[in-house]
């Protein structure tokens, strides 16, 4: 029978099948099982099967699925919009629903086009952005993302996008300079790229707070954050930081930007909003955005078909409510440190893995040719996709990056397990990576 799904078939014909899964563990069609030491891709921060997570989309099924925004909102919506702007940073009491990461990445674009063409300066029409950045594969959260390798073949795309370097300390960074002293060398660079495009003609500077899946785990060196901040606020810029992946307690505190001391315009969340049970998304804003739409035109001019769909709601606000019951941000953190020694441990000497970086439960491994020159392997060697498979085969998932970017390439690993891990799962994944290395 001719099938329908074409592309879904070819995309993914040497898969195995999953067909169950609970708790860090998924089960295939094969009865071979895997720990989810990825998260999937830094979702399932809960795991699989949930039981509380699973009885509140029941209830709400059994409820009401969905209704349309244009004629009602729901008390599911309305619960998690409360949850969301009650632990917001500082000033942000306005959330937007969407479905997911590049939803939320492209509602925050036009959010940031529409607020300077309401306080009358339609003339800003640049967006900065960082290489080794991953915002999405819509084509404006493409055009801000930074891998010239995957934007390419899509030109022209619809906005023009600058791009800067991001923060990565350990190939970048001189041995002459300390990590302050390399941020804001980074930060000079910015307002170099403001000035060359006119201060008055910049939207807003879009980054990971932590950067992800492009080249393993990147963070912020300290300061560098702050330096941004205070840049953008001179020229009247926006900073809209895109924590999809890096959000909603990955990193050990529900937003990673709280340990950077900043507030952004715009912070896009998704990913582990619904932990993998629902697709959701959302953009959290500060006050004096959504206030100049409502004196102004009145609305953000945009709208999705499903937003504030109410399981998916039903679903994130269960996974909220669980994170703040049973203390996972602390717990987060805790295990984040475990794994940090694990690693030390298993590839302090390794002479294949260069560096290894990360906070919470979000960190990545990357390989090298060798370990003194940070010599990358011959990328046609497809490293990362190798190891990926052979971590499957050693019943792991981990998540592989890598490839040319930008001209530089680079085999990385990302690790995002869910943050009910314990400390003896934390030490068989890392004891499965090694044999996978
Ligand atoms: N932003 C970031 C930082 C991401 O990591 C991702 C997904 N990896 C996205 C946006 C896009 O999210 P989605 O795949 O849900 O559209």
């Amino acid at each position: 029978m001719q099938s329908s799904h074409v592309f879904h078939r070819q995309l993914l014909q040497d898969m195995p099948v999953a067909v169950s899964g609970k708790g860090i563990t998924l089960t295939d069609s094969q009865g071979k099982t895997y720990l989810d030491a990825s998260g999937g891709a830094a979702v399932s921060c809960l795991g699989h099967g949930h039981p509380d997570v699973i009885a509140a989309m029941h209830a709400q099924l059994d409820q009401l699925a969905y209704a349309h925004t244009s004629f009602f909102t729901t008390a599911v919506a309305e619960e998690l919009a409360d949850t969301l702007i009650d632990t917001a940073p500082q000033g942000m009491s306005n959330v937007y629903f969407v479905s997911g990461g590049s939803e939320a990445v492209e509602a925050a674009l036009k959010m940031a086009r529409q607020y300077f063409v309401e306080i009358g300066q339609p003339q800003r029409e640049h967006f900065i952005a960082r290489r080794q950045s991953y915002h999405g594969n819509t084509l404006g959260a493409l055009a801000v993302g930074g891998n010239a390798w995957r934007r390419e073949q899509f030109k022209p795309l619809l906005i023009e996008v600058e791009h800067v370097s991001p923060c990565y300390e350990y190939r970048d960074k001189r041995a002459d300079e300390t990590a302050e002293q390399y941020g804001q060398r980074l930060v000079a660079e910015l307002e170099a790229a403001i000035e060359r495009l006119g201060g008055d003609k910049v939207i807003a500077f879009v980054a990971e707070t932590v950067g992800g899946a492009t080249a393993g785990v990147l963070t912020p060196v300290p300061g560098y954050f702050k330096g941004v901040r205070e840049l953008c606020d001179r020229h009247g810029i926006l900073l809209i930081l895109d924590e999809v992946m890096c959000g909603m307690g990955r990193t050990g505190t529900l937003h990673a930007c709280e340990q950077e001391g900043v507030v952004p315009d715009l912070l896009t969340i998704a990913k582990g909003l619904g932990g993998g049970y629902q697709p959701i998304g959302a953009v959290l804003a500060q006050n004096r955005i959504v206030e100049t739409f409502r004196k102004g035109s009145g609305l953000f001019q945009h709208g999705h078909t499903y937003l504030g769909h109410a399981v998916a709601c039903a679903a994130a606000l269960a996974v909220q409510r669980v994170i703040q019951r049973d203390g996972l941000l602390a717990q987060v953190r805790e295990r984040g440190a475990q794994l940090q020694a694990l690693f030390q441990d298993a590839f302090g000497e390794h002479p294949h893995v260069g560096d290894v970086r990360g906070r919470g439960l979000f960190w990545g491994v990357e390989l090298v040719a060798d370990r003194a020159s940070k010599q990358w392997f011959d990328p046609e060697l497809k490293l990362h996709a190798r190891l990926k498979r052979a971590a499957m085969a050693e019943g792991l998932m981990v998540y592989p990056a890598g490839g040319s970017v930008d001209g530089r390439c680079g085999d990385h690993i990302l690790l995002a397990p869910p943050f009910i891990s314990t400390p003896d799962e934390l030490a068989q994944i890392v004891h499965r990576l090694r044999t996978a290395i």
